[in-house]
């Protein structure tokens, strides 16, 4: 007899990351490729970021300052915040992770749209949990009237994603607070704001204004995007302090490593590089929609730092052809829109060689 694991683990989905560029090169032969697929930051690391790092490389024999309290100041202040509000992850994936182990038993359901991101209904269902999904609507938003119908009294949370991914469209302040109201306070609310920094729709909800009022609304922030860090796996949550105390008790004390907490800190003071990255992804949106307009495809307008695209035909196919080129972009099938790939924004060579490959792919030249 081997050990079991329980019934509810065989339905978990494996998670489906983007292609690493070193497995590209290695199975096709190729150099030089490009990964326009993961949402990374096409500047790297901030330089402050890396900095800090070398000069935390003589502590790396310690254990981390599981409080990481310098770091936790900065990110109160930025945030507006109090630091005991606040709850770091192993990146955010982490933060959702211990919100599922706290908030949901066997039986209960976690409210989700559908697609989302995969490490909601993951650790959802490692819980025993049952992950409720309801589709984005034609203009792949939030349906909100269809979320709060789908609430019963078993739905322990609900997870929200401003601006969404795949999908790239933010939740309006408009949206978002009728549905609140619909709500019973004693359902947790996640906001997954992992892309907000690049948002420039002032319409859009944003989930600290709602820390301190009656719902339990609970705002994730990572370093892996905007900051660059994606490598290092650092990210947070803000919540009320009751759900705080209750993830620190099983919040693995060592969780956020020393590079991680130095460079984090680093990052969030590393002005110059936002700004970089800032204006080098909304460029890049730019050029991208403007280069694509001419094609028969369809770009849908985004919050973040990718978009997805419609191309009226097996996304699969083009995205194999696409390797071959040495251009790696996420096909959106896993996400069940067969026809659409996500292509994240890179620098402007990235960008071209991308716009390039795809014409000649579809053409195909
Ligand atoms: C990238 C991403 C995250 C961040 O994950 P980390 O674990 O912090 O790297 C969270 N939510 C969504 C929707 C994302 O796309």
């Amino acid at each position: 007899m081997k050990p079991t694991a329980p019934e509810y683990f065989n339905i978990i989905p494996p998670y489906v990351p983007g292609k690493p560029m070193e497995e590209l090169e290695r199975e096709y032969g190729i150099k030089d490729s490009i990964k326009l697929a993961s949402n990374e930051n096409p500047h790297g690391p901030s330089p402050k970021a890396m900095e800090a790092v070398k000069h935390a490389l003589t502590n790396l024999h310690r254990y981390p300052d599981g409080a990481a309290p310098e770091l936790m100041e900065s990110i109160a202040s930025k945030m507006g915040c109090q630091t005991s509000q606040i709850v770091l992850g192993n990146g955010s994936d982490e933060v959702i992770d211990m919100l599922a182990k706290v908030y949901l038993n066997a039986g209960d359901e976690a409210l989700m749209t559908e697609p989302s991101f995969m490490m909601y209904s993951i650790s959802a269902l490692a819980q025993g949990a049952k992950a409720v999904k309801i589709p984005l609507t034609q203009d792949y938003r939030h349906d909100f009237d269809a979320l709060a119908k789908a609430v019963t009294d078993k739905t322990k949370i609900i997870f929200l994603n401003s601006p969404q991914n795949p999908s790239g469209t933010v939740i309006t302040k408009e949206e978002f607070e009728p549905f609140l109201e619909k709500v019973d306070p004693s359902i947790l609310i996640v906001m997954d704001e992992a892309y907000i920094e690049f948002n420039r729709n002032s319409e859009a909800v944003i989930g600290l204004d709602y820390l301190n009022g009656d719902h339990t609304v609970v705002t994730l922030r990572t370093f892996s995007k905007l900051y660059g860090l994606a490598g290092l796996r650092i990210g947070f949550g803000v919540m009320p302090e009751h759900a705080s105390q209750m993830l620190n008790r099983i919040r693995p004390p060592f969780n956020i490593n020393i590079p991680a907490q130095v460079a984090a800190l680093a990052a969030l003071s590393d002005s110059e590089f936002v700004e970089k990255t800032l204006e080098t992804v909304h460029n890049g949106l730019d050029y991208l929609f403007d280069a694509l307009k001419e094609m028969d495809v369809v770009c849908y307008p985004t919050q973040t730092n990718f978009f997805m695209i419609d191309l009226k035909r097996d996304a699969k196919a083009v995205y194999e052809a696409l390797l071959y080129k040495g251009v790696i972009i996420r096909p959106l099938g896993s996400y069940g829109f067969d026809n659409h790939i996500r292509v994240t924004v890179g620098l402007p060579q990235e960008n071209e060689r991308f716009v390039k490959a795809l014409k000649d792919v579809m053409t195909g030249s």
